[in-house]
């Protein structure tokens, strides 16, 4: 039984709701974030028992939330899709289950690191982890075992980075990611673009940030949109970002992808599909039109990875998903229609086609260095009820 909402827990939350946040400061107001069980408390009710669980929760993985993001949450409804991506769960502390194993590492992102917080993958690709810290700590991230966490995989030195990638001429794109690159003071930002700007053959840098759906404050600071616009005059930036629920996009999600596209930066969105927070074609139609009405693309909709402390409380069978994704599809104009869903696999990126007779249709979109024959080759699997991941799944022909 939940507990009785308190008064002023009540106001609290709704206190939330009546600040201007375009007025605020993005560093101090960061100072604002729940860390705390004992803070949470005073918005949000909790039983003694979820009290307890979550102070264990914690201990493990840290809790973030801005107070903007907060505000997004229904204070009354412990089953809320926007609670379940911010507040901790006792789910957190179950590593296997129904589901399958997991890892901490389902993408194989350590195998390819080089060092210094770069990742090199995919060889037109590289990867530099700039920062452990992120506005909010998603409850289903997939670098749940770093992000928040003091780590060796973040970037020490960002210009032996750079150099790297200077002396890899079959580098075409940087993506900066993290944790959250915005997160970094605008000088140091600056100093990694222009470490990557005369590097002849990159022809563009991506910032992955879920700033605009977290903590959009950050994107109304001028001197980072000079930054952004002036490196993106010299060499073409996208923002990859991160909404999941259409309750996401508001006025200032909006303003502040709008202020990215006024200089001239293409904003594409990577879903994840979670239990309980977007599993419902309803949900996808609402966020895929929601997204083209703010001038952000749908891109990809991850499945959720195998992750531990994630996996049993936020993925959905793949049989499952490719219902709820098909039958969205059918109300999808040819934009919203654009979007891949995505196994996102240590093996590379495969793209799920579609079902046909209970098997699944899968092609490989990325492979790794050294197995080039692999990209394009299409994967069938027969489907099952609870699979939830290519490795669950047992080979099938058609
Ligand atoms: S912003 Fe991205 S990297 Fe940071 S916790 Fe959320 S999902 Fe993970």
């Amino acid at each position: 039984m939940q507990p009785a909402v308190k008064p002023n827990m009540t106001e609290n939350h709704a206190a939330l709701k009546g600040i201007d946040w375009r007025q605020q400061d993005w560093r101090r107001e960061l100072q604002n974030n729940i860390t705390t069980v004992d803070a949470l408390k005073t918005y949000l009710p909790l039983s003694e028992k979820e009290e307890a669980d979550l102070r264990r929760v914690t201990d493990i993985h840290p809790m973030n939330i801005p107070r903007y993001y907060l505000s997004l949450v229904d204070a009354e409804d412990p089953d809320d899709p926007i609670r379940r991506l911010c507040v901790p769960d006792a789910a957190e502390l179950v590593v296997a289950g129904a589901m399958g194993e997991t890892t901490a590492d389902p993408y194989g992102d350590d195998k390819h690191d080089k060092g210094n917080g770069l990742l090199h993958k995919y060889s037109y690709t590289a990867l530099v982890v700039t920062s452990e810290y992120c506005a909010m700590y998603c409850r289903h991230c997939f670098r749940k075992r770093m992000v928040g966490l003091s780590n060796e995989l973040t970037v020490k030195n960002f210009q032996k980075a750079a150099a790297y990638v200077a002396e890899h001429p079959e580098i075409t794109n940087v993506i900066l990611s993290g944790g959250d690159p915005f997160m970094l003071p605008t000088k140091v930002l600056e100093k990694m673009l222009a470490a990557l700007v005369d590097i002849p053959h990159v022809n563009h840098v991506r910032i992955g940030s879920r700033v605009p759906v977290s903590y959009p404050l950050r994107l109304f600071d001028d001197d980072l949109m000079a930054v952004l616009r002036d490196f993106n005059d010299r060499k073409t930036l996208f923002v990859p970002t991160h909404f999941n629920h259409a309750r996401e996009i508001t006025s200032e999600a909006r303003e502040a992808v709008h202020r990215l596209r006024l200089c001239g930066i293409t904003v594409n969105n990577q879903a994840v599909l979670l239990r309980g927070v977007n599993d419902s074609e309803e949900a996808l139609v609402d966020l895929m039109n929601g997204l083209l009405r703010i001038g952000v693309n749908p891109y990809y909709l991850y499945q959720c990875m195998p992750v531990a402390r994630v996996r049993h409380h936020f993925q959905v069978p793949l049989k499952k998903g490719i219902t709820i994704v098909d039958r969205a599809r059918r109300y999808f104009d040819g934009y919203a229609k654009r979007f891949k869903y995505i196994i996102g696999h240590d093996i590379g990126k495969l793209e799920i086609c579609g079902q046909i007779d209970g098997k699944v249709i899968l092609k490989q979109l990325h492979a790794r260095g050294g197995h080039d024959e692999e990209v394009s080759r299409l994967l069938v699997r027969e489907l099952t009820d609870t699979g939830g991941w290519l490795d669950d799944l047992p080979e099938a022909s058609l």
